[in-house]
């Protein structure tokens, strides 16, 4: 049986934590094939990101294009979308393939701080992506951002669930970890863990996102998918090392 491809829109970090090798391990270890077409190059170690370098928008576009007529995806992830003609590509691409699971995971900054988008992303992401996704898996932090608002995760998920996508708000402000999902109808559902010592954890979000795509892609629902990869990424943060002198990096590649 052939491994269902997940399309991959993301930048590279170099520490490998984050980014396009976070996702094509989780994407990998929990049985898809990660296609992948990167969007920026990062300056980055385990503390944070120093530098980046958009890709061209024409090669972008171009390496979409011939990947998806090769290999059209089953499901689509979004990481940092570097530009707004890049957002505007992987919305073409959603819609040349509108069984594809569009997953959006709206990097706006390193947990270390360094920005990795600007207003103009954001702005673009609401608009134009996030009615195009099926979910979008914000921190409170970005999800803050994204609706212009200081309130609680649960009221951010219900805006952008007003976009008419589904909305995971990971992370919260109380010591238990709850993420909360919205879906456009409305139907609110908690998802809690246990709270790791030791983060925040370099990665985190992107193997998160990337493992929700890869579940959907083999056909769960959302909900299920979201409860699997949650379970999939908590073992990975709790089998997390130090290889740098900054945050600890998820071990992704033994599935649970
Ligand atoms: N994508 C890239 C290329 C990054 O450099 C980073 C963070 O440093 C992220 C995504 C976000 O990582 P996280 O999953 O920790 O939010």
């Amino acid at each position: 049986m052939t491994r269902p491809t997940v399309l991959i829109c993301a930048g590279h970090d170099p520490s490998g934590g984050a980014g396009i090798q976070a996702d094509i391990e989780a994407v990998a270890a929990l049985g898809g094939h990660a296609t992948t077409v990167i969007t920026t190059l990062t300056d980055q170690d385990t503390s944070d990101v120093h530098a980046t370098l958009t890709v061209d928008d024409t090669f972008f576009t171009r390496a979409v294009g011939t990947l998806c007529a090769d290999m059209p995806p089953t499901a689509i992830k979004t990481g940092v979308l570097a530009s707004v003609a890049q957002i505007e590509r992987v919305c073409a691409i959603k819609h040349a393939h509108p069984d594809a699971p569009l997953v959006v995971d709206p990097v706006l900054a390193a947990a270390g701080g360094g920005r990795l988008a600007d207003d103009s992303i954001g702005y673009a992401l609401v608009r134009r992506l996030m009615p195009a996704a099926d979910l979008v898996t914000p921190n409170l932090l970005e999800a803050r951002r994204l609706t212009d608002a200081d309130a609680g995760a649960e009221t951010c998920a219900h805006e952008l669930a007003k976009l008419g996508t589904s909305a995971l708000v990971t992370g919260g402000d109380t010591d238990d970890a709850v993420s909360v999902l919205v879906t456009p109808a409305g139907d609110v559902t908690h998802f809690h863990h246990e709270q790791l010592a030791g983060g925040p954890f370099h990665g985190s979000g992107c193997t998160l996102a990337s493992a929700i795509a890869t579940q959907l892609a083999h056909g769960q629902p959302l909900n299920a998918a979201v409860e699997s990869a949650a379970a999939y990424v908590h073992a990975c943060l709790a089998r997390a090392d130090c290889p740098g002198h900054g945050q600890p990096l998820p071990e992704r590649i033994q599935s649970c």
